[in-house]
């Protein structure tokens, strides 16, 4: 290191001393990332080789808990770093990531490909049984042995090279993907004018448009962009068919535009090198690779969960694309339905079904009550209290810093939230964390943060959600209490530390707690009048609620099952997108549904490999939700004071520290099939 290397027990990037334990943002520079990052990259290095270098027999405490506890600097400057590349980017932070990405995969291949550690790893596993250890530690001795193996620890010289090459290259090419979606959805902007450019646009969509149109320096005119929370409702409500379809094609051409920021080149090579990975590591696919540490532990099991969804779903589509081309018809279309119509008429259907539209729903639904809706049901269930702390700065001005409190007023976590869409961030909505929580050495308490991209609300006025909008925000808080409640000893086990088909569970049962009756009277309020949502619009909207479940269950199964036939070949296609196309045929994708991510922008997919063989977890998720939520319902009391401290232990609580099946059976004493899952989604 250079004489200018950051002293990283000073640093503000890896000495955090911001209040509640936080960071002090307002001390940050981006140009400090990278030497941060060099110096707590050789910091780590360091601790490596001490550990493995140890002339003392291999102990848990000096090999596996000494391996937890390394690279804490390491930990900050990364947890901080790749918030911003997703939250708040910048072309500094986006050529750094770039850098950053590949240089951490050869740190990391480094430390599981380190003969010596994983020699003493491996001593402590062999013996694992005569230790007396207690479960949990176990377990993490386990899925560190298993974590080693998969990353290439037994391969010989040569195999290691090569599986060190493949990931630092996969690294890059996630990085870019991302990258190249980023910059497809900031550079693609529709300008509309008042007037007939606008017909049939609710209140709040053209309000949403306008203040886009604004922070983009054309004040006075109206903006479509690529965020999902202006595209869909465009999509639903806008009688320009043209106008739809230029919107629909921007949309779903994301990542598919030629030129540099297409992803193409970067999807086959992806492709080709998750296969060859898989090979090196004698696993018959990537799927096979991935699955193997899941619930479902192979492709088939997915396969058994999602063909027979996607049959029902299929046939349940077909059916509506019959009624909304009759209401085209009727209303002197003769044009065959396209996949730019479907929302469309989705909508005039939904409002002859039900007399129910979903732009009615949207004054009830303001960002701040439905903030403190979420609260209110982690305060009934699980006790615990916010309290939203003004004037500490964090990555942005739009981040929002609540100190979370248990029942007898003793800190638990700080939650942090970023709501709206800004062309610095990424489009969907995710949950990370800064610092997940655990008790080993001197512990941690958790710091836990939710992205979303709302539409930012014009000056003075409330942020008013779609109901889709404010079960996402359900959902990431749920993830959210997943990493705040957990009472993981060991890091490794901590918080949403869990396998992926099980990851979705905490987070997708909290959204049945946005439409309990209590909940929705005592939050969604109307913007202007301070009324509760009517009851019959409430018996409406949950009348309406599956309305549909063909479309969005076939778009959310062709997504699943091109992600699962992509990876479960043993040979990388060598032309994806025909591949994808291909796919679709054979399943038999009705030509007026589009996938929910197709490959050029699935980020879940692409960016990284987090989903890869694993977009599936949703649904293997939901089947677990919808058992679950059945529970409570069933005690005729949806904050049931006894099941939900059995779902805290047992769930959000328990993080990895367990198997997921063994976690399932003790909330629940059993486990669900496929049909409660199936019904609540009305396919049954
Ligand atoms: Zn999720």
């Amino acid at each position: 290191m250079s004489a200018a290397a950051p002293d990283l027990a000073r640093h503000p990037l890896t000495r955090w001393t911001g209040p509640l334990g936080l960071p002090d943002f307002s001390a940050l520079a981006d140009a400090d990332f990278a030497p941060v990052f060099d110096a707590a990259l050789a910091a780590h290095a360091a601790e490596i080789a001490a550990i493995a270098e140890n002339a003392d027999a291999a102990t848990v405490e000096n090999t596996l808990q000494a391996l937890e506890l390394s690279g804490e600097a390491l930990d900050r400057v990364s947890a901080i770093f790749w918030c911003r590349a997703g939250a708040h980017t910048n072309k500094d932070i986006q050529a750094l990531e770039r850098e950053i990405a590949p240089k951490m995969s050869r740190h990391f291949s480094a430390i599981h490909m380190n003969a010596a550690l994983f020699a003493r790893i491996d001593a402590l596993y062999q013996a694992r049984e005569a230790l007396g250890l207690d479960a949990e530690t176990v377990r993490v001795l386990e899925k560190t042995w298993k974590r080693f193996v998969k990353a290439g620890a037994k391969l010989d010289e040569a195999g290691k090279a090569r599986l060190a090459a493949i990931n630092e290259r996969l690294a890059s090419l996630g990085a870019a993907f991302g990258q190249n979606v980023l910059a497809d959805e900031a550079g693609w902007v529709l300008y509309l004018d008042a007037g007939d450019d606008l017909a049939g646009l609710p209140a709040f969509l053209t309000d949403a448009m306008a203040e886009a149109a604004a922070a983009r320096g054309e004040a006075g005119r109206y903006a479509v962009t690529l965020s999902r929370s202006i595209v869909e409702p465009f999509l639903s409500f806008s009688t320009r068919r043209d106008l739809r379809e230029k919107v629909f094609a921007a949309f779903t051409k994301r990542g598919e535009n030629g030129g540099e920021t297409d992803n193409g080149a970067v999807v086959k090579e992806t492709l080709a090198l998750r296969a060859e990975k898989a090979r090196l590591l004698g696993y018959d696919s990537f799927a096979a690779l991935k699955l193997d540490d899941t619930m479902a532990k192979t492709p088939a099991a997915v396969l058994g969960l999602l063909e027979p969804v996607w049959e029902k779903a299929r046939a349940k589509a077909g059916a509506v694309r019959a009624e909304l081309q009759r209401l085209a018809t009727q209303a002197g279309d003769n044009a065959p339905l396209t996949a730019a119509d479907w929302r469309f008429w989705q909508e005039k259907l939904r409002i002859e079904k039900y007399a129910f539209d979903e732009a009615e729903l949207k004054p009830y639904l303001q960002l701040e009550r439905i903030i403190e809706a979420c609260f209110d049901v982690a305060s009934r269930l699980f006790g615990l209290t916010f309290e939203e702390r003004k004037g500490i700065p964090a990555w942005h001005e739009d981040v929002r810093v609540f100190e979370v409190g248990n029942a007898d007023g003793s800190h638990r976590a700080v939650f942090l939230a970023d709501y709206f869409n800004r062309p610095s961030k990424r489009s969907g909505a995710w949950m990370s964390a800064l610092q997940s929580a655990h008790g080993l050495g001197e512990g941690a308490a958790p710091i836990v943060y939710n992205i979303m991209n709302f539409a930012r609300p014009p000056k003075g006025q409330p942020a008013l959600l779609s109901i889709d909008e404010a079960r996402t925000l359900f959902h990431e808080f749920g993830h959210a209490l997943h990493g705040m409640l957990s009472e993981a000893r060991w890091p490794s086990v901590s918080g949403t530390a869990v396998s992926r088909d099980f990851v979705e569970l905490p987070s997708q049962l909290y959204e049945h707690w946005l439409t309990v009756p209590e909940i929705l009277e005592r939050h969604a309020v109307h913007y202007r009048t301070g009324e509760a949502m009517p009851t019959a619009l409430v018996e409406k909207m949950l009348a309406a609620r599956n309305f549909d479940a063909g479309f969005a269950t076939v778009e959310f199964a062709a997504s699943a099952l091109v992600d699962m036939a992509y990876h479960a070949c043993a040979q990388a296609p060598a032309d994806p997108l025909a591949f994808e196309a291909e796919t679709l045929e054979r399943l038999g994708m009705p030509a007026e549904i589009a996938m929910r991510h197709r490959t050029p922008h699935f980020l879940h997919v692409f960016s990284g490999d987090g989903y890869s063989a694993g977009y599936y977890s949703y649904m293997w998720s939901e089947v677990l939700d919808a058992d679950a939520f059945s529970a409570f319902e069933e005690t005729g009391d949806v904050f049931d004071a006894g099941l939900a401290q059995k779902l805290r232990a047992n769930i959000y609580a328990a993080g990895g520290t367990k198997d997921p099946e063994a976690l399932y059976r003790a909330f629940r004493g059993k486990m669900p099939s496929p049909e409660a899952m199936m019904v609540k989604r009305g396919l049954a």
